[in-house]
């Protein structure tokens, strides 16, 4: 039996309960899997397989605390003021919620914006202003932007969400300073110094002494872990790390996260049979560079074709769990046929949100679903009305010329109240779909909505998960959660004539 989206797991092998793992199973959903703690499937992978599975580290293995977040930002001020930018920066506190991941940075026109999965601009920032919907229109009315063209910046992993915040807020204070918009030239360099700053916090080490100095205070120590590591190694799996952090930081990382957490492991490189660092992903993945090899296990640099020769395994026999989904995902899938595995830490917020609104939720869909129905009735309606109206029409010439026809009257009438009807449901329709939406709503980023959707429709971000990722789940722990030798389905695809089947015999029963 294979686990698909949504659908409850009977199969005994399933049914890791006896290990004594805490919060998994049980609770609310009585002998179910937590839904905060599935894994998700866009693409079939059967774990039998799949014969190594790699691991990125940062915000992968390791789940970094927003105070990481607090202190990129606060550094990358310092960089800031240094280089000229106003000094009343440095009162700013970077605010987690400020943002969410996946928006993208117009650097021409200084905002910041939410796209869909057809990269129309569905939500706008300029400085700390949300765009009213006409102004959003008339800014972004043209065709979807190439996202690869300069003007643009994604914003798809934690490290980035600083760079939005600094960039709304610097947009901001320098209008306000200079009582007058700023244009495109010095949104750009604006763009560009921010860039800059945050990537010299993460390349002169401030950051990363910060983090060896107090790593309690900024990584988030993840209890099942080790367990699902030791889990996945024990059905014989190859383990590896392939991260873009030096050997020193990973080190560092590493060895607070699993050092001395079970007894068969002393230390963190016992869980893994290889350890790739300063990897430089995604070029990683292209280019034919040597590696530098440090240790029988670790090795420095160089590239895939040298990573999958230490491991004796490759192409689609190997899995790869990062956070990234272009330097993790999108290119170790498109250029190395590696299956992946996408970590995405905001779906047990996302999915408890969308839980407590359960309820809201299955009202809209019924909604508008029959506002489908209706528009379709009202349109035929409407459609006869007027051809009653034509034959009046025609009619009343007739009776000047003595062919008298009679009775559309009645007809006339009793179209006109059904498509008043109609209308006034629509409207009633429309106003309770917009009610449970702001209620829906409420419980996500109240300026951005949810990560991965973005109204109907999947965000830019959600699209290129679903694109992409094999795989989806928020931590690496939810491994543990299943067999190691389980065949993960995904959902059946369904084409819109079988959901209405499948609503119609749901609405039967
Ligand atoms: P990974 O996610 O384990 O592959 O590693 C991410 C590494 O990239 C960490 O060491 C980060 O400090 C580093 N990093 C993230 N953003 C930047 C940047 O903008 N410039 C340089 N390094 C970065
Ligand atoms: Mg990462």
């Amino acid at each position: 039996m294979t686990l698909g989206n949504g659908e409850i797991p009977r199969d005994p092998t399933l049914a890791p309960v006896s290990n004594g793992l805490p919060g998994l199973i049980g609770g609310r959903d009585r002998g179910e899997l937590q839904i905060e703690r599935r894994i998700f499937v866009n693409r079939a992978t059967a774990l039998d397989e799949i014969e190594a599975i790699g691991f990125d580290m940062d915000y992968t293995l390791c789940r970094y605390l927003p105070e990481l977040e607090v202190l990129a930002t606060e550094l990358a001020i310092g960089h800031l003021v240094r280089r000229g930018y106003p000094a009343a920066l440095a009162g700013l506190r970077y605010d987690p919620n400020f943002a969410i991941r996946g928006l993208v940075i117009d650097s021409q026109r200084g905002n910041l914006v939410k796209m869909d999965a057809h990269r129309h601009v569905t939500r706008a920032m300029h400085g700390l202003r949300m765009l009213p919907d006409e102004e959003r229109r008339a800014t972004y009315h043209a065709d979807p932007p190439r996202l690869s063209a300069e003007r643009w910046a994604m914003t798809d992993t934690l490290f980035s969400t600083p760079e939005s915040f600094l960039f709304a807020h610097l947009v901001d204070l320098l209008e306000r300073e200079s009582g007058k918009p700023i244009e495109p030239p010095e949104t750009r360099r604006l763009y560009a110094d921010i860039r800059y700053c945050i990537d010299l916090v993460h390349r002169d080490d401030s950051l990363k002494s910060a983090v060896r100095l107090d790593r309690a205070r900024y990584i988030e120590l993840d209890p099942e872990l080790p367990h699902a590591l030791h889990r996945l190694r024990s059905a014989g799996k190859t383990l590896f790390v392939l991260t873009n952090s030096d050997m020193s930081y990973t080190e560092a990382v590493m060895s607070h996260l699993l050092d001395g957490r079970l007894a068969d492991y002393r230390s963190w490189q016992d869980y893994f049979h290889i350890v790739w660092v300063t990897a430089r992903k995604p070029t990683f993945f292209e280019s034919m560079a040597e590696p530098f090899k440090l240790s029988d296990k670790v090795f420095d640099q160089g590239s895939r074709p040298f990573l999958e020769k230490a491991l004796g395994v490759q192409g689609d026999r190997i899995l790869y769990v990062g956070d990234h989904i272009y330097g993790d995902v999108l290119k170790s899938k498109s250029t190395t046929g590696w299956r992946t595995a996408l970590i995405v830490p905001e779906l047990e917020g996302e999915l408890a949100a969308l839980e407590a609104e359960s309820d809201a939720i299955a009202e809209r869909s019924a909604l508008e679903d029959e506002r489908f129905e209706y528009e379709a009735v009202l349109a035929s309606a409407e459609m006869n009305l007027r051809a009653v109206r034509r034959a009046e029409r025609r009619a009343d010439g007739e009776v000047e010329t003595g062919r008298v026809e009679g009775g559309r009257g009645l007809e006339r009438e009793a179209l006109r109240t059904a498509v008043g009807d109609i209308r006034t449901t629509l409207e009633r329709n429309a106003a309770r779909i917009a009610e449970l939406t702001a209620a829906i709503e409420r419980l996500h980023n109240p300026r951005w909505g949810q990560l991965l959707k973005e109204r109907q429709k999947h965000s830019l971000f959600g699209a290129q998960m679903a694109n992409y990722a094999c795989l989806y789940t928020s931590r690496v722990a939810n491994f543990a959660v299943y067999s190691p030798h389980h065949a993960f389905e995904p959902p059946r695809d369904l084409l819109p004539h079988e959901r209405v089947l499948r609503r119609r015999r749901a609405a039967v029963a």
